[in-house]
Protein backbone atom coordinates (compact mmCIF):
# COMPACT_ATOMS: atom_id res chain seq x y z
CA UNK A 1 0.00 0.00 0.00
CA UNK A 2 0.97 3.28 -0.59
CA UNK A 3 1.81 4.59 2.83
CA UNK A 4 1.75 7.83 4.14
CA UNK A 5 4.59 9.61 6.33
CA UNK A 6 4.02 10.81 9.77
CA UNK A 7 3.81 14.27 9.46
CA UNK A 8 2.20 15.93 5.87
CA UNK A 9 1.11 19.10 5.30
CA UNK A 10 -1.44 20.17 2.81
CA UNK A 11 0.26 23.15 0.24
CA UNK A 12 -0.87 24.42 -2.76
CA UNK A 13 -2.18 27.39 -4.41
CA UNK A 14 -4.96 29.10 -6.32
CA UNK A 15 -2.89 30.10 -9.05
CA UNK A 16 -0.57 27.38 -8.96
CA UNK A 17 2.52 29.59 -9.17
CA UNK A 18 4.02 29.42 -5.58
CA UNK A 19 5.10 25.25 -5.84
CA UNK A 20 8.51 25.66 -5.56
CA UNK A 21 8.49 28.63 -2.94
CA UNK A 22 6.39 26.20 -0.64
CA UNK A 23 8.24 23.22 -0.97
CA UNK A 24 10.96 25.61 -0.03
CA UNK A 25 9.87 25.78 3.27
CA UNK A 26 9.79 21.98 3.42
CA UNK A 27 13.70 21.49 2.02
CA UNK A 28 14.33 24.32 5.05
CA UNK A 29 12.42 22.40 7.58
CA UNK A 30 14.72 19.02 7.03
CA UNK A 31 17.96 20.80 7.40
CA UNK A 32 16.81 21.19 11.11
CA UNK A 33 15.32 17.92 11.55
CA UNK A 34 11.85 18.10 10.85
CA UNK A 35 10.30 15.76 7.94
CA UNK A 36 7.23 16.95 6.84
CA UNK A 37 6.06 15.91 3.25
CA UNK A 38 3.95 18.07 1.24
CA UNK A 39 0.18 17.40 -0.28
CA UNK A 40 -1.18 19.55 -2.79
CA UNK A 41 -4.19 19.67 -2.64
CA UNK A 42 -7.08 21.73 -4.43
CA UNK A 43 -10.77 20.89 -4.48
CA UNK A 44 -13.31 20.73 -7.04
CA UNK A 45 -15.07 23.98 -6.08
CA UNK A 46 -11.57 25.72 -6.12
CA UNK A 47 -10.48 24.60 -9.40
CA UNK A 48 -14.74 25.42 -10.68
CA UNK A 49 -14.30 28.68 -9.60
CA UNK A 50 -10.41 29.41 -10.91
CA UNK A 51 -10.71 27.32 -14.07
CA UNK A 52 -7.89 25.01 -13.41
CA UNK A 53 -7.78 21.47 -13.85
CA UNK A 54 -6.25 18.85 -11.77
CA UNK A 55 -3.86 18.30 -14.01
CA UNK A 56 -1.97 21.59 -13.62
CA UNK A 57 -1.92 21.03 -9.93
CA UNK A 58 0.33 17.54 -11.11
CA UNK A 59 2.40 19.76 -13.48
CA UNK A 60 2.84 22.34 -10.21
CA UNK A 61 4.14 19.35 -7.70
CA UNK A 62 6.05 17.62 -10.56
CA UNK A 63 7.78 21.01 -11.30
CA UNK A 64 8.47 22.03 -8.19
CA UNK A 65 10.00 18.50 -6.73
CA UNK A 66 12.20 18.81 -10.01
CA UNK A 67 13.32 21.86 -9.52
CA UNK A 68 13.79 21.63 -5.92
CA UNK A 69 15.38 18.19 -6.10
CA UNK A 70 13.01 16.86 -3.53
CA UNK A 71 13.53 13.55 -3.14
CA UNK A 72 11.22 12.11 -0.48
CA UNK A 73 7.31 11.77 -1.14
CA UNK A 74 4.56 13.71 -1.96
CA UNK A 75 1.94 13.36 -2.88
CA UNK A 76 -1.63 15.48 -5.12
CA UNK A 77 -4.72 15.36 -3.13
CA UNK A 78 -8.30 15.39 -5.46
CA UNK A 79 -9.67 17.60 -2.15
CA UNK A 80 -13.57 17.66 -1.06
CA UNK A 81 -14.35 14.69 -4.12
CA UNK A 82 -17.79 12.78 -4.33
CA UNK A 83 -18.92 10.53 -7.03
CA UNK A 84 -20.34 12.74 -9.44
CA UNK A 85 -16.41 14.95 -9.67
CA UNK A 86 -14.34 12.05 -8.58
CA UNK A 87 -13.81 11.40 -12.26
CA UNK A 88 -11.85 13.90 -13.44
CA UNK A 89 -9.04 13.54 -10.51
CA UNK A 90 -7.96 9.74 -11.07
CA UNK A 91 -4.83 10.19 -13.06
CA UNK A 92 -3.50 13.30 -11.69
CA UNK A 93 -4.46 12.41 -7.70
CA UNK A 94 -2.42 10.29 -5.52
CA UNK A 95 -3.99 11.24 -2.44
CA UNK A 96 -8.23 11.28 -2.28
CA UNK A 97 -10.29 13.47 0.12
CA UNK A 98 -13.18 11.57 0.24
CA UNK A 99 -16.37 13.94 1.56
CA UNK A 100 -19.14 12.38 2.94
CA UNK A 101 -20.44 15.52 5.01
CA UNK A 102 -23.51 16.01 2.85
CA UNK A 103 -24.96 12.49 3.90
CA UNK A 104 -24.62 12.65 7.51
CA UNK A 105 -27.65 12.59 9.09
CA UNK A 106 -29.48 10.21 6.99
CA UNK A 107 -30.38 6.77 7.83
CA UNK A 108 -29.07 4.07 5.96
CA UNK A 109 -32.18 1.87 6.58
CA UNK A 110 -33.62 -0.33 9.69
CA UNK A 111 -31.74 -3.41 8.55
CA UNK A 112 -28.39 -1.86 8.13
CA UNK A 113 -28.59 -0.16 11.42
CA UNK A 114 -29.54 -3.33 13.20
CA UNK A 115 -26.46 -4.98 11.22
CA UNK A 116 -24.44 -2.37 13.04
CA UNK A 117 -25.62 -2.18 16.55
CA UNK A 118 -25.21 -6.11 16.60
CA UNK A 119 -21.64 -5.82 15.05
CA UNK A 120 -20.37 -3.05 17.43
CA UNK A 121 -22.45 -4.60 20.26
CA UNK A 122 -18.63 -5.91 21.81
CA UNK A 123 -18.02 -2.70 22.21
CA UNK A 124 -20.22 -3.24 25.88
CA UNK A 125 -21.82 -0.61 27.27
CA UNK A 126 -19.02 0.62 29.02
CA UNK A 127 -15.48 1.12 27.19
CA UNK A 128 -12.41 1.92 27.87
CA UNK A 129 -9.84 3.77 25.97
CA UNK A 130 -6.06 3.25 26.82
CA UNK A 131 -4.85 7.27 27.18
CA UNK A 132 -8.37 7.98 27.97
CA UNK A 133 -9.04 8.92 31.78
CA UNK A 134 -13.04 8.11 31.99
CA UNK A 135 -14.70 4.81 30.61
CA UNK A 136 -17.14 6.01 27.61
CA UNK A 137 -21.25 4.87 27.61
CA UNK A 138 -22.04 3.65 24.22
CA UNK A 139 -24.69 1.34 24.74
CA UNK A 140 -27.63 0.35 22.40
CA UNK A 141 -29.57 3.63 22.28
CA UNK A 142 -25.52 5.46 21.35
CA UNK A 143 -25.03 2.99 18.55
CA UNK A 144 -28.21 3.25 16.95
CA UNK A 145 -28.04 7.38 17.01
CA UNK A 146 -24.49 6.98 15.68
CA UNK A 147 -25.50 4.63 12.81
CA UNK A 148 -28.41 7.05 11.69
CA UNK A 149 -26.02 9.84 12.00
CA UNK A 150 -23.28 8.59 10.14
CA UNK A 151 -23.96 4.86 8.43
CA UNK A 152 -25.17 6.38 5.49
CA UNK A 153 -22.20 8.48 5.11
CA UNK A 154 -19.87 5.62 5.46
CA UNK A 155 -21.42 3.45 3.21
CA UNK A 156 -20.80 6.29 0.64
CA UNK A 157 -17.33 6.74 1.05
CA UNK A 158 -17.08 3.18 0.30
CA UNK A 159 -18.90 3.46 -2.71
CA UNK A 160 -16.25 6.17 -3.58
CA UNK A 161 -13.27 4.60 -2.38
CA UNK A 162 -14.33 1.28 -4.75
CA UNK A 163 -14.78 4.10 -7.87
CA UNK A 164 -11.46 4.87 -7.24
CA UNK A 165 -10.26 1.03 -7.09
CA UNK A 166 -11.47 0.16 -9.75
CA UNK A 167 -9.96 2.57 -12.29
CA UNK A 168 -6.63 3.20 -10.46
CA UNK A 169 -6.34 0.12 -8.89
CA UNK A 170 -5.34 -1.28 -5.28
CA UNK A 171 -2.86 0.28 -2.91
CA UNK A 172 -2.04 2.97 -5.48
CA UNK A 173 -3.29 5.99 -3.58
CA UNK A 174 -3.85 7.63 0.26
CA UNK A 175 -7.13 7.71 1.21
CA UNK A 176 -8.87 10.44 3.13
CA UNK A 177 -12.53 10.43 4.77
CA UNK A 178 -13.56 13.90 5.78
CA UNK A 179 -16.48 14.95 7.63
CA UNK A 180 -15.41 18.22 8.36
CA UNK A 181 -18.07 20.88 6.48
CA UNK A 182 -20.73 19.45 8.43
CA UNK A 183 -22.85 22.05 11.53
CA UNK A 184 -21.32 20.04 14.46
CA UNK A 185 -18.49 19.00 15.85
CA UNK A 186 -17.68 14.72 16.61
CA UNK A 187 -17.31 13.66 19.57
CA UNK A 188 -14.46 11.09 20.29
CA UNK A 189 -16.67 8.78 20.70
CA UNK A 190 -18.54 9.11 17.24
CA UNK A 191 -14.73 9.45 15.92
CA UNK A 192 -14.73 5.93 16.87
CA UNK A 193 -17.93 4.82 15.39
CA UNK A 194 -17.10 6.42 12.22
CA UNK A 195 -13.95 4.56 12.05
CA UNK A 196 -16.21 1.32 13.45
CA UNK A 197 -18.64 1.85 10.26
CA UNK A 198 -15.55 2.60 7.85
CA UNK A 199 -13.38 -1.01 8.55
CA UNK A 200 -17.33 -2.64 7.96
CA UNK A 201 -16.96 -0.64 4.23
CA UNK A 202 -13.21 -2.05 3.92
CA UNK A 203 -11.86 0.96 3.69
CA UNK A 204 -7.75 1.47 3.98
CA UNK A 205 -8.48 4.85 5.00
CA UNK A 206 -5.25 6.55 6.24
CA UNK A 207 -6.01 9.97 7.35
CA UNK A 208 -9.71 11.08 8.90
CA UNK A 209 -10.77 14.16 9.26
CA UNK A 210 -13.86 15.12 11.72
CA UNK A 211 -15.11 18.60 12.64
CA UNK A 212 -13.38 19.69 15.74
CA UNK A 213 -15.10 21.99 18.78
CA UNK A 214 -14.49 25.68 17.87
CA UNK A 215 -14.71 27.57 14.76
CA UNK A 216 -11.93 27.24 11.93
CA UNK A 217 -12.64 30.63 9.78
CA UNK A 218 -10.40 30.74 6.52
CA UNK A 219 -7.35 32.71 7.21
CA UNK A 220 -7.59 33.70 10.96
CA UNK A 221 -6.82 32.30 14.13
CA UNK A 222 -9.08 29.50 16.34
CA UNK A 223 -11.97 31.08 18.27
CA UNK A 224 -13.12 28.76 20.94
CA UNK A 225 -12.52 27.01 23.91
CA UNK A 226 -8.72 26.04 24.17
CA UNK A 227 -8.98 23.83 27.09
CA UNK A 228 -12.46 22.11 25.14
CA UNK A 229 -10.49 21.65 21.83
CA UNK A 230 -7.13 20.36 23.66
CA UNK A 231 -9.46 17.39 25.77
CA UNK A 232 -11.28 16.57 22.75
CA UNK A 233 -7.83 16.73 20.26
CA UNK A 234 -6.26 14.55 23.11
CA UNK A 235 -9.70 12.28 23.14
CA UNK A 236 -9.02 11.59 19.24
CA UNK A 237 -5.32 10.54 19.13
CA UNK A 238 -6.35 7.94 21.42
CA UNK A 239 -9.10 6.96 19.38
CA UNK A 240 -6.82 6.52 16.56
CA UNK A 241 -4.82 4.46 18.23
CA UNK A 242 -7.22 2.47 19.60
CA UNK A 243 -8.92 2.01 16.21
CA UNK A 244 -5.72 0.99 14.42
CA UNK A 245 -5.42 -1.97 17.18
CA UNK A 246 -8.72 -2.88 17.49
CA UNK A 247 -10.15 -2.75 14.13
CA UNK A 248 -7.09 -3.59 12.21
CA UNK A 249 -7.12 0.05 10.04
CA UNK A 250 -3.77 0.90 8.59
CA UNK A 251 -1.02 2.06 10.84
CA UNK A 252 -0.49 5.17 9.34
CA UNK A 253 -3.96 5.89 10.17
CA UNK A 254 -3.90 9.80 11.60
CA UNK A 255 -5.94 12.69 12.00
CA UNK A 256 -6.22 15.42 9.27
CA UNK A 257 -6.89 19.14 9.90
CA UNK A 258 -8.77 21.18 7.77
CA UNK A 259 -8.92 25.30 7.39
CA UNK A 260 -5.28 24.19 9.59
CA UNK A 261 -3.76 27.24 8.31
CA UNK A 262 -3.39 30.36 10.49
CA UNK A 263 -4.61 28.41 14.07
CA UNK A 264 -1.84 29.95 16.24
CA UNK A 265 -3.71 29.38 18.94
CA UNK A 266 -3.87 25.69 18.46
CA UNK A 267 -0.16 24.92 17.23
CA UNK A 268 1.70 24.53 20.64
CA UNK A 269 -1.90 22.28 22.03
CA UNK A 270 -1.84 20.09 18.97
CA UNK A 271 2.15 20.27 18.92
CA UNK A 272 2.85 19.27 22.40
CA UNK A 273 0.37 15.94 22.55
CA UNK A 274 1.50 14.75 19.00
CA UNK A 275 4.69 14.56 20.32
CA UNK A 276 3.67 13.09 23.52
CA UNK A 277 1.58 10.90 22.11
CA UNK A 278 3.79 9.71 19.14
CA UNK A 279 0.90 10.66 16.86
CA UNK A 280 1.04 11.24 13.45
CA UNK A 281 -0.93 14.21 11.58
CA UNK A 282 -1.89 16.07 8.61
CA UNK A 283 -2.54 19.77 8.75
CA UNK A 284 -4.24 21.24 5.39
CA UNK A 285 -2.71 24.86 5.00
CA UNK A 286 -3.36 25.72 0.98
CA UNK A 287 -5.29 28.81 1.54
CA UNK A 288 -2.90 30.62 3.51
CA UNK A 289 -0.52 30.89 0.35
CA UNK A 290 -2.94 33.11 -2.00
CA UNK A 291 -2.65 36.00 1.05
CA UNK A 292 0.57 35.80 0.68
CA UNK A 293 1.29 36.58 -2.60
CA UNK A 294 -1.55 39.43 -2.28
CA UNK A 295 1.62 40.79 0.90
CA UNK A 296 4.40 40.08 -1.53
CA UNK A 297 2.71 42.33 -4.22
CA UNK A 298 2.28 44.90 -1.70
CA UNK A 299 5.20 44.97 -0.09
CA UNK A 300 6.96 45.67 -3.87
CA UNK A 301 5.19 48.47 -4.65
CA UNK A 302 4.71 49.76 -7.68
CA UNK A 303 2.03 47.81 -10.10
CA UNK A 304 1.90 45.21 -7.01
CA UNK A 305 0.74 47.65 -4.86
CA UNK A 306 -1.38 49.05 -7.24
CA UNK A 307 -2.85 45.21 -7.98
CA UNK A 308 -3.32 44.39 -3.87
CA UNK A 309 -5.50 47.75 -3.46
CA UNK A 310 -7.53 47.28 -7.07
CA UNK A 311 -8.15 43.80 -5.57
CA UNK A 312 -9.43 45.31 -2.37
CA UNK A 313 -11.99 47.86 -3.80
CA UNK A 314 -13.44 45.06 -6.05
CA UNK A 315 -13.40 42.64 -3.23
CA UNK A 316 -15.44 45.30 -1.16
CA UNK A 317 -17.75 45.79 -3.11
CA UNK A 318 -18.63 42.33 -3.96
CA UNK A 319 -18.91 41.49 -0.67
CA UNK A 320 -21.73 39.32 -0.74
CA UNK A 321 -21.11 37.14 -3.66
CA UNK A 322 -17.57 36.58 -3.03
CA UNK A 323 -18.52 35.85 0.69
CA UNK A 324 -21.10 33.49 -0.10
CA UNK A 325 -19.59 30.35 -0.38
CA UNK A 326 -18.06 30.86 2.53
CA UNK A 327 -20.59 31.91 5.03
CA UNK A 328 -19.97 29.12 7.15
CA UNK A 329 -15.95 29.29 7.42
CA UNK A 330 -16.13 33.69 7.66
CA UNK A 331 -16.54 35.87 10.11
CA UNK A 332 -16.23 39.33 9.16
CA UNK A 333 -17.43 42.51 10.93
CA UNK A 334 -18.23 44.19 7.68
CA UNK A 335 -18.11 47.74 10.43
CA UNK A 336 -14.20 46.80 11.03
CA UNK A 337 -13.36 47.18 6.91
CA UNK A 338 -11.86 50.14 5.81
CA UNK A 339 -13.31 51.65 2.91
CA UNK A 340 -11.46 51.25 -0.42
CA UNK A 341 -10.88 55.04 -0.81
CA UNK A 342 -8.54 54.39 2.64
CA UNK A 343 -7.08 51.67 1.22
CA UNK A 344 -6.06 53.54 -2.26
CA UNK A 345 -3.93 56.28 0.01
CA UNK A 346 -2.17 53.09 1.73
CA UNK A 347 1.57 52.63 1.53
CA UNK A 348 3.19 49.22 1.26
CA UNK A 349 4.11 48.37 4.67
CA UNK A 350 0.24 49.81 5.57
CA UNK A 351 -1.30 47.09 3.46
CA UNK A 352 1.55 44.18 4.42
CA UNK A 353 0.92 45.51 8.08
CA UNK A 354 -3.21 44.76 7.92
CA UNK A 355 -2.59 41.81 5.72
CA UNK A 356 -0.01 39.91 7.35
CA UNK A 357 -1.36 37.38 10.19
CA UNK A 358 1.22 38.89 13.03
CA UNK A 359 -1.58 39.35 15.77
CA UNK A 360 0.63 41.73 17.83
CA UNK A 361 0.79 44.20 14.93
CA UNK A 362 -1.37 47.18 15.91
CA UNK A 363 -2.15 47.50 12.40
CA UNK A 364 -3.45 43.83 12.05
CA UNK A 365 -7.15 43.65 10.78
CA UNK A 366 -8.72 39.81 10.83
CA UNK A 367 -11.50 41.37 8.98
CA UNK A 368 -9.65 42.33 5.61
CA UNK A 369 -7.67 39.35 6.11
CA UNK A 370 -11.22 37.26 5.68
CA UNK A 371 -12.18 39.59 2.92
CA UNK A 372 -9.30 39.01 1.10
CA UNK A 373 -8.60 35.20 1.86
CA UNK A 374 -12.05 34.73 -0.31
CA UNK A 375 -11.54 37.41 -2.91
CA UNK A 376 -9.50 34.92 -5.14
CA UNK A 377 -11.85 35.10 -7.47
CA UNK A 378 -11.00 38.03 -8.26
CA UNK A 379 -7.34 37.56 -9.26
CA UNK A 380 -8.67 35.22 -11.37
CA UNK A 381 -10.99 37.60 -13.59
CA UNK A 382 -7.42 39.59 -13.58
CA UNK A 383 -6.44 36.68 -15.51
CA UNK A 384 -2.74 37.25 -17.44
CA UNK A 385 -2.45 40.43 -15.44
CA UNK A 386 -2.53 38.89 -12.15
CA UNK A 387 -0.35 36.07 -12.85
CA UNK A 388 2.09 37.85 -15.20
CA UNK A 389 2.13 40.72 -11.49
CA UNK A 390 2.58 37.16 -9.75
CA UNK A 391 6.09 36.49 -12.02
CA UNK A 392 7.15 40.39 -12.35
CA UNK A 393 7.53 39.87 -8.21
CA UNK A 394 8.62 36.42 -7.93
CA UNK A 395 11.43 37.06 -5.46
CA UNK A 396 9.57 39.01 -2.87
CA UNK A 397 6.26 36.80 -3.30
CA UNK A 398 8.48 33.82 -2.91
CA UNK A 399 10.30 34.83 0.36
CA UNK A 400 6.67 35.93 2.01
CA UNK A 401 5.18 32.34 0.88
CA UNK A 402 8.30 30.47 2.52
CA UNK A 403 8.35 32.35 5.57
CA UNK A 404 4.51 32.04 6.28
CA UNK A 405 4.56 28.17 5.89
CA UNK A 406 7.94 27.38 7.83
CA UNK A 407 7.73 30.10 10.63
CA UNK A 408 4.37 30.27 11.10
CA UNK A 409 3.43 27.14 10.80
CA UNK A 410 5.60 23.59 10.33
CA UNK A 411 7.86 24.75 13.08
CA UNK A 412 5.34 25.77 15.86
CA UNK A 413 3.01 22.37 14.57
CA UNK A 414 6.05 20.22 13.60
CA UNK A 415 8.80 21.02 15.10
ZN1 LIG B 1 -12.24 20.39 4.60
Amino acid sequence: MLSIEPYTIGIGDRFAQQGRAQLQALVQAKTVGIDVFPVWNKSYREHNLIKTKPADVRAEADAAVKALGWTGSYYVDADHIGLKNVEGFISASNFFTIDVADFTGQSAGTDAEEGFVKTARRFGKTLTIPGIDRPFEIGEEGLRAAARKFQLAMQEAGRIYRAIVTQKGEARFVTEISVDETFSAQTPVELLLILAMIQIEGIPVQTIAPKFTGRFNKGIDYRGDLAQFEKEFDEDLSVIAFAIREFGLPPTLKLSVHSGSDKFALYPIINRLIKRKNAALHVKTAGTTWLEELIGLAEAGGDGLEIAKEIYRQAFARFDELSAPYVAVVDIDKDQLPVPETVAAWDSKTYTETLRHVQTCQSYNPNVRQLLHVAFKVAAEMGERFVQALEANEPVIARNVTVNLLERHIKPIFG
